[in-house]
């Protein structure tokens, strides 16, 4: 169980986000609309997403298999989960089972195809401080798989940004951001 000192928080967190996601989609010409905010819960109480889902945000995302599979089947069925983690084609089924609602998938093998029509996903270089370059090269990649597909690049998401640096990200085109510190405050890895 959360603290109540914590539990007090993460709404205006979340409305603080959601008020910065749209200053900087309307800096680039774009609606905070076009902007998916994914609220990454990892190693965050289902009180404190339950909070969250009380004022109406509905899309959350989880980055390890097993704590997804815990927490998806407590939690209201309408909620759009991302998983943002590492997939190994060996927990794809276990994954699926648990989370029929499951909206999408980042970050599985780069090689599978599945990565292609699931969206591109970037994490910011290790001391989150990250340069436009890896976002540059992330919408270089866009690109190419669009061409190389047929599509248009608006067919294709393109998640980039994290709590560092999701205004920059959206800036320069990210439709998904992924935040988790910003709305959750800091992980604590000794519980788990
Ligand atoms: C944990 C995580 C995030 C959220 O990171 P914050 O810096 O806490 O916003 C985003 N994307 C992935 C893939 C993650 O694992």
């Amino acid at each position: 169980m959360a603290t109540p000192a914590v539990e007090g928080v993460v709404v205006p967190a979340l409305r603080a986000v959601l008020h910065r996601v749209r200053i900087a989609a309307e800096r680039s010409g774009r609606r905070a609309d076009d902007v998916r905010v994914v609220a990454v819960s990892k190693t965050k109480p289902l009180s404190l997403i339950d909070q969250l889902y009380a004022v109406g945000h509905r899309c959350f995302g989880e980055n390890y298999v097993q704590e997804i599979i815990e927490k998806a089947p407590q939690l209201p069925e309408d909620i759009e989960w991302h998983f943002v983690g590492h997939l190994q084609s060996n927990k794809a089924k276990a994954l699926l089972t648990a989370v029929p609602h499951l909206a999408m998938v980042q970050g599985v093998d780069t090689e599978k195809i599945t990565s292609v029509f699931s969206g591109l996903m970037t994490i910011g270089m290790p001391d989150y401080t990250s340069t436009p370059e890896n976002f540059k090269t992330l919408l270089n990649c866009r690109a190419e798989v669009c061409k190389a597909l047929e599509i248009t690049e608006s067919q294709c998401e393109l998640s980039m940004g994290m709590s560092g640096d999701f205004e920059q990200a959206i800036e320069m085109g990210s439709t998904s951001v992924r935040i988790g510190t910003t709305i959750f405050g800091p992980r604590d890895y000794s519980k788990k």
